[in-house]
């Protein structure tokens, strides 16, 4: 195991993608590439909430696309990789930004917009969302479920990084004469 990072990210299922019957691509897909789903909600993201996840964009000329994106059912999940940086493992499966140029192993060439209509898909339908950081999935994960159920998932990975470290210094006592 090289240079394991506990932490956790918020993956949305984005609306268009629910609308089309594709989650369960992307549950397939979940389970497949081995992470645990710590929570999840299905339901509509009222405005302030969606401005406030999609801070940093609210003033971008495409802000009306994205906040159609996430307008509708959508679901929402706290995942975890064990022992993989989980922010970035599942960036790896969502795919870049723009469907048009994802490629079809990506979640976002899979099943973004531009699978169904080709150019005429807006950029934002891509599928799914990740957060960029692991500052930016506390961050998410608060405004998206209960303190408990974002407590008991800190908690789950700090008793992750605990128990590898526990484990580590085991194997090594056991070398050492
Ligand atoms: P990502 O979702 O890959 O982290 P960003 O954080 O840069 O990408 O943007 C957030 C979301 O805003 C994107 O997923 C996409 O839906 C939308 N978006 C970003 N850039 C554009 C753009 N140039 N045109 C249309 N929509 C965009
Ligand atoms: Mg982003």
């Amino acid at each position: 195991m090289t240079n394991p990072v506990f932490n956790y990210t918020v993956a949305l299922i984005k609306a268009p993608s629910v609308a089309r019957g594709d989650d369960e691509v992307v549950f397939n897909r979940l389970m497949n590439e081995g992470f645990v789903i710590a929570a999840i909600t299905r339901g509509k993201l009222c405005p302030a909430t969606i401005r406030a996840f999609y801070g940093a964009h609210v003033d971008k000329p495409y802000f009306p696309d994205l906040e159609w994106s996430v307008t509708g059912d959508v679901v929402a999940m706290i995942i975890h990789k064990p022992f993989q940086d989980t922010v970035k493992a599942w960036r790896e499966v969502m795919g870049p930004t723009n469907p048009a140029n994802a490629p079809k192993t990506t979640l976002r060439g899979l099943i973004g917009g531009f699978r169904y209509r080709g150019k005429d898909a807006k950029m934002a339908d891509n599928a799914v969302h990740g957060s960029d950081s692991w500052t930016a999935a506390r961050y998410e994960a608060s405004l998206l479920f209960p303190k408990e159920v974002v407590d008991r998932c800190d908690a789950w990975v700090l008793t992750m990084a605990q128990l590898s470290s526990d484990l580590n210094n085991s194997a090594l006592n056991m070398l050492t004469p």
